[in-house]
């Protein structure tokens, strides 16, 4: 069969890893397709940071590999050669300015994803990239261990080069329903197992579940998990938010991939502890409390604890200690004092699981790391083939760590694809 190509590298998924592949390939000089099943690319770069788009983070190439648990050595390469500055610096030349804010997130200047998108996609325009909106790919053409285009329904395209970008498995509802994962696993890809990672987790604690404490916030504090055996399976700092089935924010999520394959190792419930306080020890936060009950002798143990806690997870923090929340303070024995100190700098969680991997920010598992260059992003297994963005098995904690993996993987399967193109002319 002699196959017209009307296109050299064909990407399929316009999430920001396909739409950097894309435009990497087509600054190159390769003529691209790319095939979108939404009738808009980066849906799900819409709702990262709330709207705003956290697109990268102002980490350095150590701090971003330390923030990506899944696997951060495979994407050494490509965030060495496209980094977060590099991003920024597109971006710049392209119009929009970007700015740093707390824990080095990184956002544009006016706070609107859909500036981000609008900028990428006028790139895309000006470099002559076409996009072809609603059609899903069904199926990779492959013959001879030679991926040579792709399948929409009956129709064959045919192309040099295809990078298959069809992101994860959460939020389905932007797109990403993992038809990637299948045709790279029937292209003989193995396909590491699913979980929800960046995720928030599930408690069995009463007073969580009573909704004692819901829609309560706390910043900064350490969560630690343990398994049955009682091994340290996780310690991370974060803020955190109580909901009526566990804990979410981004502290909980830190842990949420620590859960998920716990538990799928049958290792769930695990032992849980919330420092509330990591910044003291023991003896400076008992010092603490005595000085804030110094200010006014008649006060209540409860009243004290709240000028330091959000009311309503003062009243159960101190029930657990086994003490009364309206004791006062001057008639608190001294070793009670301590016993509630402990248990506020480690508060019990029973933790149950993490919600669903739709629910989940980052999709842990993908294609096997071992089958893929990481220095081009090619399969070892399928001449032709190339991966970006969440696809991958690689997972990142929030902060913008995903969306630069999928834009520095991005950047290399198109660089890595249009030279494949460039080969074969
Ligand atoms: C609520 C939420 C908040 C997030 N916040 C952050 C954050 O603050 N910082 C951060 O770094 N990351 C964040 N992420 C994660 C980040 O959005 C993803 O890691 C990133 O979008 C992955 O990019 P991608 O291009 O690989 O995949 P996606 O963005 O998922 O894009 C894949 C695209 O492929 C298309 N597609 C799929 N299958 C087919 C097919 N068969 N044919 C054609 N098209 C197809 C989909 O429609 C989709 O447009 C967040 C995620 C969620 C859900």
């Amino acid at each position: 069969m002699v196959l017209t190509k009307a296109y050299d590298v064909i990407v399929v998924g316009g999430g920001p890893a396909g739409m950097l592949a894309a435009a990497r390939a087509a600054e190159l000089g390769a003529r691209v397709l790319i095939i979108e099943k939404n009738d808009t690319l980066g849906r799900k770069m819409l709702i990262t940071g709330g709207g705003r788009c956290n697109l990268t983070n102002n980490a350095n190439l150590e701090e971003t590999i330390a923030n990506i648990p899944g696997n951060g050595k495979f994407v050494y390469s490509a965030l060495h050669r496209f980094s977060g500055q590099d991003l920024r610096d597109l971006l710049k030349k392209l119009g929009l300015r970007t700015k740093v804010e707390e824990q080095g997130r990184v956002f544009p200047v006016t706070d609107r994803a859909a500036d981000v998108l609008n900028t990428l996609l006028k790139y895309l325009q000006r470099l002559g990239v076409s996009i072809r909106y609603q059609s899903k790919v069904d199926a990779l053409q492959i013959k001879d261990g030679c991926c040579q285009g792709v399948w929409l329904g009956e129709k064959m395209l045919a192309a040099n080069a295809v990078v298959l970008a069809t992101g994860g498995l959460s939020y389905p509802q932007t797109g990403s329903t993992g038809e990637g994962h299948k045709m790279a696993q029937r292209a003989g890809h193995t396909i590491t197992p699913l979980y929800p990672a960046a995720v928030a987790i599930t408690c069995h604690d009463p007073w969580i579940v009573q909704r004692e404490v819901q829609g309560v916030s706390l910043p900064q504090v350490m969560i630690t998990l343990y398994n049955e055996k009682g091994k340290l399976l996780a310690s991370e700092i974060g803020d955190i938010i109580f909901t009526h089935w566990g804990l979410s924010g981004p502290g909980a999520l830190r842990v949420g991939r620590v859960v998920a394959l716990a538990c799928a190792q049958g290792q769930g419930p695990l032992r849980g502890e919330l420092d509330l306080f990591p910044q003291h020890t023991w003896q400076s936060l008992e010092q603490l409390i005595i000085e804030k009950a110094a200010t006014g002798s008649k006060r209540s143990l409860k009243n004290i604890i709240s000028t330091l806690l959000p009311e309503r997870l003062s009243k159960v923090a101190i029930t657990l200690s086994g003490l009364n929340p309206e004791t006062p303070f001057d008639k608190l024995a001294s070793d009670s004092l301590e016993v509630l100190v402990r248990l506020l700098k480690a508060l019990p969680l029973k933790v149950t699981g993490t919600r669903p991997l739709a629910e989940a920010t980052v999709t842990g598992g993908g294609v096997h790391i071992k089958e893929i260059n990481p220095r081009t992003m090619a399969s070892k297994l399928i001449h032709g083939l190339f991966f970006a963005g969440e696809i991958i098995d690689v997972d990142a904690h929030t902060g913008g760590f995903n969306m630069q993996v999928a834009f520095s993987t991005g950047y290399l399967a198109g660089e890595a694809a249009a030279s494949l193109t460039q080969e074969s002319s």
